[in-house]
C-alpha cells in the first residue's frame, strides 16, 4: 500500500521544481501516478493496475522489476559500485564479451555510455573523425537524441529548440510507405500490409526507386560530395513506427558508402529482440552497419547505452582519451548482462515475434472495420497504429481526437504511446513478456475506445 506524497503535492513539485514542460507532454490530461511495476503490469498510488503496452518508450525490455534482473542488480550493488575507468573490473569485461557475441564481424568494439543521446553523440564524433567528412544525413521524423549535438540529427520539431545545434545535419525525405507520396506498402517487412497499394511491378518495388531518387536528390542538392554518415532507425520510433520499403536501407547504405560515409543503425528502440524476427532491427534490412547505437532496453530501465563499431573506426578514435565516469560501470554492466541472459532464458525475442504478429493481425482486422484507423504496421513488438480523419484523405486524426481516445484507453486500464510528426500514431512497444491474453484485453479496450469515439462523431 502506498503511503507517500499526495498526488496534488507531486503535481505542484513537478510544475515548480522539475522540468515543467514535461507535465505538458506527460501524455494524459489526468496524469498516471505510477508506484510499482511487475513484468507487464504497473500499479498507481491508488493501487489501480495498468497493462503497460508502452514500457516507457520501449525502455523496459524483459519486464518491470524482472526477478532475475533485480537479483543481479542487488548482488552487484552489495559488491561494488564504482567508475568504469581507471581499474579493471570483471562485470565490464564479462559484459562486453557477451554483447560483442551478438554482432557479426567486424562489429566487435564496444563503447559504453549512459543514454541513447550520449551514444549517438559519440557515434557522430567517430563518424566525423574516421571519415574526415562532416555532413550527416538522417530521415525526417527521426529521433536520435536531445543533447545539443544530437538535436541536430533529430527531425521531430517538438523536440528541437531554436538554438545552434550541430551544423552539417540534413534531413532527407522519410521513405514512409503510408504517408509518403508513392506508397510501397506491399514491400515493407511486416506481417500486415497497408490498404494503400503501391505501383510495384512484379517483384520490383517502383515506389522504392522513387524514394531512393529523393535521397539521390538530397545528395545532389544539400550536402557536399563526401559525407560522414547516415543515421537511421531500422523502424522509426518517435516518428510512429514508420517502416521503409524492404530494399530501401540496403540501397541507401550503398549510396552513403559511395560518398565515403559510414552507416549507423540507431537501435535504441528496435534492439534486443523487439522486432521479433531478429535480435537487431538492421538484420531485417539485410545490411551490416559500421556502427550500431543502443540504449533503453539494454538495461531494462537502468541507465545504459552503447556504441558498437569496427576496429578500424575505433583506431581512428584513438587520438584522445574517451572518458565516461559511469558508462559501463560495474552496476550497469551487471544489470545489462542479466538482461541479455534473461532474453535467452525467457525466450523473449521469440515471444515478441509470436505475440506481436498475433496483435498486428488482429489490429489489421480493426483497421478494416473503422474509417479512422488508417494503417497498422511494425514488426514484433514495435507496432504503430496510424489514425486518420478518413481513409481517402489520410489526413491525420487531430490531436484532440487522439487524446480523447488515448485517455479513454488509459481509463480502461491500458497504457500505450503516441508518436508521429503530427502526433497521429498510437504506439505499442510493451515489455516483451506480454501474452496473447493481454493482447485480447487490449484489443477489447482499443475497440471500445475507437467505437465510442466514432459513435459520438
Ligand atoms: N534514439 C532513439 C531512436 C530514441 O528513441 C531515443 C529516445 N527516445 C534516443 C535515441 C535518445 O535516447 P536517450 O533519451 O536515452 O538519450
Amino acid at each position: 500500500e502506498y503511503k507517500g506524497m499526495s498526488k496534488e503535492r507531486m503535481v505542484e513539485i513537478r510544475q515548480q521544481n522539475c522540468n515543467p514542460m514535461t507535465m505538458k507532454v506527460t501524455y494524459y490530461k489526468k496524469p498516471v501516478f505510477i508506484h510499482q511495476g511487475h513484468m507487464q503490469w504497473l500499479w498507481d498510488v491508488d493501487g489501480r493496475r495498468y497493462l503497460d503496452l508502452f514500457a516507457g518508450v520501449a525502455t523496459v525490455s524483459v519486464g518491470h522489476c524482472h526477478p532475475k534482473v533485480t537479483e543481479a542488480t542487488q548482488r552487484q550493488l552489495k559488491r561494488l559500485c564504482h567508475t568504469t575507468n581507471i581499474y579493471v573490473h570483471p562485470p565490464l569485461h564479462e559484459y562486453v564479451e557477451k554483447l560483442a557475441s551478438y554482432f557479426p564481424d567486424p562489429l566487435k568494439v564496444i563503447y559504453l555510455t549512459n543514454s541513447g543521446s550520449e551514444a549517438n553523440d559519440l557515434a557522430m564524433l567517430m563518424a566525423r573523425l574516421h571519415t574526415g567528412n562532416f555532413d550527416i544525413i538522417t530521415f525526417r521524423g527521426s529521433y536520435h537524441g536531445g543533447t545539443q549535438q544530437t538535436m541536430g540529427l533529430t527531425s521531430n520539431s517538438p523536440y528541437k529548440y531554436p538554438v545552434a545545434t550541430t551544423s552539417g545535419c540534413t534531413h532527407a525525405m522519410s521513405p514512409d510507405v503510408f504517408r509518403g507520396p508513392w506508397g510501397g506498402s506491399h514491400c515493407r517487412d511486416s506481417p500486415v500490409q497497408t490498404i494503400r497499394e503501391c505501383s510495384c511491378a512484379q517483384g520490383h518495388c517502383t515506389a522504392n526507386d522513387l524514394y531512393i531518387g529523393q535521397l539521390r536528390e538530397t545528395f545532389a542538392t544539400s550536402v557536399p560530395s563526401r559525407i560522414a554518415g547516415l543515421f537511421a532507425e531500422p523502424i522509426q520510433g518517435m516518428g510512429g513506427a514508420v517502416q521503409y520499403p524492404r530494399d530501401y536501407l540496403k540501397e541507401a547504405y550503398q549510396l552513403v558508402r559511395e560518398r565515403g560515409g559510414l552507416c549507423i543503425a540507431d537501435e535504441v528502440q528496435t534492439g534486443f529482440g523487439r522486432t521479433g524476427s531478429h535480435f537487431w532491427g538492421f538484420q531485417g534490412h539485410d545490411v551490416i552497419p559500421d556502427m550500431v547505437t543502443m540504449a533503453k532496453g539494454i538495461g531494462n530501465g537502468f541507465p545504459m547505452g552503447a556504441v558498437v563499431t569496427t576496429p578500424a573506426i575505433a583506431a581512428s578514435f584513438g587520438k584522445a582519451v574517451h572518458f565516461n565516469t559511469f558508462g559501463g560501470s560495474p552496476l550497469a554492466c551487471a544489470v545489462s548482462s542479466s538482461v541479455l541472459d534473461t532474453i535467452q532464458e525467457d525466450g523473449t525475442q521469440q515471444n515478441s515475434l509470436k505475440v506481436g504478429t498475433y496483435l498486428m493481425k488482429q489490429l489489421a482486422d480493426l483497421r478494416d472495420q473503422y474509417e479512422i484507423i488508417g494503417d497498422v504496421r511494425g514488426k514484433g513488438l514495435q507496432i504503430g497504429v496510424e489514425m486518420v480523419k478518413d481513409k481517402a484523405s489520410r489526413d491525420p486524426l487531430p490531436p484532440e481526437a487522439m487524446s480523447e481516445i488515448f485517455e479513454h484507453i488509459k481509463d480502461m486500464g491500458v497504457l500505450i504511446g503516441k508518436g508521429g510528426v503530427y502526433g497521429q500514431t498510437f504506439r505499442i512497444q510493451p515489455p516483451m513478456c506480454i501474452t496473447e491474453e493481454d493482447v485480447d484485453f487490449f484489443l477489447a479496450v482499443f475497440n471500445k475506445a475507437v467505437q465510442s469515439y466514432t459513435d459520438r462523431k
